[in-house]
């Protein structure tokens, strides 16, 4: 018989078709729900492989509100969709999870900042740059709190764009100050914080209420991108790891979070601190794939779809994941069979986009119990998969240059 296909469940809309939609499919999949993607363009990473695409610009209400007819909810693969639009479809009666009032807490660092300090969760010190005279703040703040200073755009930045640190108020300083200013971005300040290392608490929670938290996990960065991260973090304090669990399950309630939020924390001498918020599933979630009873991804569409919440614990004693970035050979698929023959544990997660050097194009998961071999295992499958034979088992460059 024809006609239109039966619905099946509910239609979840994804704005931004990046990794994070694509890995959603997987995920939804399982679950026997839709997910509709809003891409920019067919070649985006969601596009290549969710049957219900639409293109159009995710900053545009136009597309935002087309998208959005006949979506049960919509969520972001990003922070990027303004926040007046988010409101307009929710005045429009479609569900946005999160909603605009507590993203905003994501896309602004300043107002996140504000709101957290009120909230007393514990935070760098920051002061807002004002554009009239930018350089006597600047100054004070590093008398204040000693340099270096931290200069952050409050909007839009990503992988440490959007991320400068002051040595002093030099000439250059100077310049760069008033180049950013030019381009219109709203500048803050912060305490440059000396910490041991970053840490990130995943956590998720349900129109309902309910909570979830998995457990903590160190997050490794080299030029701003993080390239690794270990589940749970080596040697956490227990308490530590439960105050930080706690801290993130707090702030997800007090902003009224729906879906995941990731905390991104810094742990120094004298305890956490709060890094920087996001409202989606998060590259220090990726471990989840595999190493949780219930992925990162599947756990987002649960909690916007307000069903409750799945078990969140780990399926090794620990999981380490490894970002695959592009290399000069874009080719990858061709050093597959080395890494797979070489170590059948390794799990191979790639985006299908296009190759670029340093971007991030995939990650690599590898599961067990002796965590000094996982971390050797993940890197040199991800080191492989970049740059291919001239690295050496412990992820060297046999060419002497930097990987
Ligand atoms: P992005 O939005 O680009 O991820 P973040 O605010 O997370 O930017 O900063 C990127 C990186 O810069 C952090 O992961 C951390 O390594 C470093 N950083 C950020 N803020 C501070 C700070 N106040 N003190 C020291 N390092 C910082």
């Amino acid at each position: 018989m024809g006609g239109a296909p039966q619905k099946v469940g509910p239609v979840v809309g994804m704005a931004g078709g990046g990794q994070l939609a694509r890995m959603a499919q997987q995920a939804a999949i399982g679950l026997g729900v839709s997910l509709r993607v809003l891409a920019g363009s067919p070649d985006e990473s969601a596009a290549k492989v969710v049957s219900d695409v639409r293109i159009g610009d995710d900053r545009s209400l136009d597309d935002l509100s087309a998208f959005a007819k006949g979506c049960d909810v919509v969520t972001f693969d990003h922070e990027h969709v303004p926040g007046d639009h988010i409101e307009a479809l929710e005045a429009a009666g479609t569900p946005c999870r999160p909603g605009a009032a507590a993203l905003l807490h994501a896309q602004d660092k300043l107002v996140m900042r504000q709101r957290l300090s009120e909230l007393g969760a514990p935070c760098p010190r920051f002061a807002p740059v004002p554009p009239s005279a930018p350089l006597a703040m600047i100054e004070s703040f590093g008398l204040e709190t000693g340099w270096p200073v931290v200069l952050k755009a409050t909007r839009g930045g990503y992988d440490g764009k959007g991320v400068w640190i002051l040595d002093g108020l030099t000439a250059e300083t100077a310049r760069l100050v008033a180049d950013l200013l030019d381009q219109g971005l709203r500048l803050m300040l912060e305490e440059h914080v000396p910490f041991r290392r970053e840490l990130a608490a995943l956590v998720a929670r349900s129109p309902h209420g309910q909570g979830a938290a998995y457990p903590i996990v160190e997050t490794v960065q080299e030029n701003g991108i993080c390239v690794e991260v270990l589940a749970p973090a080596p040697g956490l304090d227990e308490d530590l790891a439960a105050e930080a669990q706690r801290l993130a399950l707090d702030i997800a309630d007090k902003l009224g979070v729906t879906g995941l939020l990731a905390v991104e924390l810094f742990e120094g001498e004298h305890g956490l601190l709060v890094n920087e918020l996001a409202m989606r599933p998060h590259n220090s979630g990726h471990w989840t794939i595999e190493g949780s009873r219930t992925s990162q991804f599947e756990q987002h569409l649960r909690a916007v779809l307000d069903l409750p919440l799945g078990d969140t614990r780990p399926t090794a004693p620990y999981v380490v994941m490894a970002n695959v970035l592009g290399g000069d050979d874009p080719d990858v698929y061709s050093r597959y069979i080395h890494v797979m023959a070489h170590d059948p544990g390794v799990k191979v997660n790639m985006y299908g986009k296009d190759v670029r050097p340093g971007r991030k194009i995939g990650h690599v998961t590898v599961l067990g119990d002796d965590l000094a071999d996982l971390r050797e295992r993940a890197r040199h499958a991800a080191d492989y998969l970049r740059w291919g034979p001239s690295v050496d088992r412990s992820g060297a460059r046999l060419d002497g240059r930097r990987t």
